[in-house]
C-alpha cells in the first residue's frame, strides 16, 4: 500500500496521508503552516480538517490521487476553494482520505489504497476514510463529497453527522469530478454545531465562487433567501426551534428491505417528535417516484462519469506506468487503451461502459433521456411536499417544456395524497446497519450480486441528490433486533431532507433533533 505518510486509523486506511500532527491549541502553531497563502480569520479557533482525496490540495506533501491508479503521482496546481475556506475559518488539514475510487462505490474499498474499515465493518463510501478519520478523533470535521450518498451514507455507518448541502451552494471548484450535475462538497463531523458553525456561523452558504460555473451566483443566493423569509430561525433552543414544524415521512420509504432495527430507530423518533408538542407535527406522505430514483441515479451518475474521464488518455490527464509501448501498429488507441486498462479499478470500468451505453446511438432514449425524466418527476415529487417553494422554479413553462407523455405507464402522475405542507421529510439513511467488510469485498465470488447490492445501499440517498436538496444524517442508537449491532458505531443514520437552499433552517433542526 503506497501511503505518504504515516498513519492508518482504525484498523483500516483511512487517512492515507498526513502532513504532520497540529497539537491543537495555539493560533500559531495553526497559522504557521500556511499563513503565506491564507489569511486565517483570527477571532474562528483552529480545528483539524481531513480532506477527502478527490479535493485538491497544494502542499506537496499532499498529492491528490481520486484512490486511482490513475491519478497515483497528481498533484494540484491549484487548491480547491473550499480548502482555502476552511482553512481561512481555522481549519488545519491534518491528512488526505481514503475513498472509493473517483467516489464510485459505497463502501470505500474500490480504493487502490486498499479497503477503509472500522473493525470488521464496512464504513461507508465513497467518503469512508473522512467518516472513520471523524468518528475515530482524527479530525474536528471532514470534507467529503456526496453525488448520491456519498457523505450520508458513511455517516450512517460510522455514527456521526453527514451533511450534503443544496447543489450550487458550496464551491466545487478544485474538486475532481464524478458527475457533474450531481457532485456536492459536502461535511463529516461528529455534532451538527461543528458544521452549522462554519456553513452558517462562517457564511460559506452565502460565497458565490466565480471559479465554479454551478456556484450559484449572488443574485440568485439573493433570491433563494427571500423565499426562506419568515423562517429564520435564530434560537437553537430544543423546543422553541422546533415550534410548529413539521415533519413527513415518505411511505415510500418503508421498504420491505428495511432493516427492523431502522425502523423501530425511525418511528420512535417520529414519536418523540410528535410527543415534543408545540405544534411539531409528524404527517405520512408520498413520494411516488421514488422507486424509481436509484434506476435513474445508475443511469445519469455513469453516464457523466464516462464523459468526464475520457480526459485521463495520458496525455490530457493520466500517469504513464510502465510507459506504454510505441506505436508501431499505426493504431491511435495504443496509449489509450494501456493507460486506461491499468489506470482504472474495475468499478470505474463498469461504470464507464455502463454510462458509454447509456449515452450510445442505440440506448439513449430509453435509457439517459428516461433516465432525465424520472429525475424531473423525483424533484416535483418533493416541491408537492414541502410548504416551502422551490427558489429555482421558473414557473408552468418550465414544466410544460418538459415532456412526459411517453413515460412508462407503471410511473404514476397524479396520486400524491397527504398534506403538502411539510418543512422536513425524516427517513432512513441506509436500508441496513454497516455490514461486515468480508461480506461486502470484491473477492471475485457471487460478483455481479455484491455489486448490485452495494447499488440499493444509496436508495434512500439519491433521491434528494436528483432533486439538489440538502440532507443531513444524523446518528441514532439502534437496539439490536437482527442480530446485526450496527457496526462498531453501535447506531444508524436518521435523514433530514429539506427544501432546496433551506440548508440553515435544516441545520438548526437537525442540531434540536439529535
Ligand atoms: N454510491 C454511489 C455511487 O457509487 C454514490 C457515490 C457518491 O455519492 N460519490 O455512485
Amino acid at each position: 500500500v503506497p501511503c505518504h505518510g504515516e498513519t492508518i486509523v482504525g484498523g483500516g486506511k483511512a487517512v492515507f496521508e498526513k502532513v504532520r500532527i497540529i497539537p491543537r491549541g495555539p493560533a500559531a502553531t495553526a497559522k504557521s503552516l500556511y499563513s503565506k497563502r491564507v489569511h486565517r480569520d483570527m477571532r474562528s479557533p483552529p480545528f483539524t480538517l481531513a480532506v477527502k482525496d478527490n479535493i485538491a490540495t497544494t502542499t506537496s506533501l499532499l498529492a491528490t490521487t481520486c484512490a486511482s491508479p490513475i491519478l497515483k503521482t497528481y498533484t494540484s496546481p491549484i487548491e480547491a476553494t473550499i480548502v482555502a475556506q476552511l482553512r481561512k475559518r481555522g481549519g488545519v488539514v491534518v491528512g488526505k482520505t481514503n475513498l472509493d475510487e473517483f467516489g464510485m462505490g459505497s463502501h470505500s474499498t474500490h480504493s487502490f489504497f486498499g479497503p477503509v474499515a472500522q473493525g470488521p465493518f464496512s464504513a461507508g463510501g465513497s467518503s469512508g476514510g473522512s467518516a472513520v478519520a471523524v468518528s475515530q478523533g482524527d479530525a474536528e470535521i471532514a470534507l467529503g463529497t456526496d453525488t448520491g450518498g456519498s457523505v450520508r451514507l458513511p455517516a450512517s455507518y460510522t455514527g456521526v453527522v453527514g451533511y450534503k448541502p443544496s447543489y450550487g451552494m458550496i464551491s466545487r471548484y478544485g474538486v475532481i469530478p464524478y458527475a457533474n450535475s450531481l457532485d456536492t462538497v459536502g461535511f463529516l463531523s461528529r455534532s451538527v454545531q461543528g458544521i452549522h458553525r462554519l456553513v452558517v456561523g462562517g457564511g460559506l452558504w452565502a460565497v458565490h465562487d466565480a471559479k465554479d460555473p454551478t456556484s450559484l451566483s449572488t443574485t440568485a443566493r439573493r433570491r433563494c433567501a427571500s423565499v426562506r423569509e419568515g423562517y429564520s430561525h435564530k434560537s437553537a433552543q430544543k423546543g422553541h426551534l422546533l415550534e410548529g414544524i413539521t415533519f413527513g415521512l415518505p411511505l415510500e420509504y418503508n421498504i420491505a428491505e428495511l432493516d427492523g432495527s431502522i425502523r423501530h430507530a425511525w418511528a420512535d423518533a417520529a414519536k418523540k417528535l410528535q410527543a415534543l408538542g408545540g405544534g411539531v407535527r409528524v404527517v405520512p406522505v408520498s413520494l411516488p417516484s421514488t422507486r424509481h430514483a436509484l434506476s435513474a441515479y445508475y443511469v445519469i451518475a455513469p453516464a457523466e462519469a464516462s464523459s468526464n474521464l475520457a480526459k485521463y488518455d495520458g496525455v490530457r490527464y493520466g500517469t504513464q506506468s510502465p510507459p506504454p509501448p510505441p506505436t508501431t501498429t499505426g493504431s491511435d488507441d495504443v496509449l489509450y487503451s494501456a493507460v486506461r486498462g491499468q489506470g482504472f479499478g474495475p468499478e470505474v470500468k463498469r461504470r464507464i461502459l455502463l454510462g458509454s451505453y447509456t449515452l450510445s446511438s442505440e440506448a439513449i432514449d430509453n435509457y439517459f433521456l428516461q433516465a432525465q425524466k424520472v429525475r424531473r418527476l423525483v424533484r416535483r415529487d418533493f416541491d408537492r411536499v414541502f410548504r416551502l417553494s422551490n427558489p429555482l422554479l421558473g414557473g408552468s413553462e418550465e414544466e410544460e417544456a418538459f415532456d412526459l407523455s411517453d413515460l412508462p405507464e407503471e410511473i404514476p402522475m397524479e396520486n400524491k395524497f397527504g398534506p403538502t405542507e411539510v418543512d422536513f421529510l425524516l427517513c432512513p439513511t441506509a436500508p441496513t446497519l454497516a455490514p461486515r467488510l468480508g461480506d461486502v469485498l470484491d473477492d471475485g465470488e457471487e460478483e455481479g450480486k455484491k455489486v448490485v447490492d452495494a447499488y440499493v445501499n444509496d436508495v434512500f440517498t439519491v433521491p434528494a441528490s436528483l432533486a439538489g436538496l440538502p440532507a443531513i444524517s444524523i446518528p441514532v442508537p439502534v437496539q439490536q433486533i437482527t442480530g446485526n449491532t450496527g457496526g462498531d458505531a453501535g447506531s444508524a443514520g436518521l435523514q433530514l431532507i429539506g427544501q432546496y437552499w433551506d440548508d440553515a433552517r435544516l441545520l438548526s433542526v437537525a442540531a434540536a433533533v439529535m
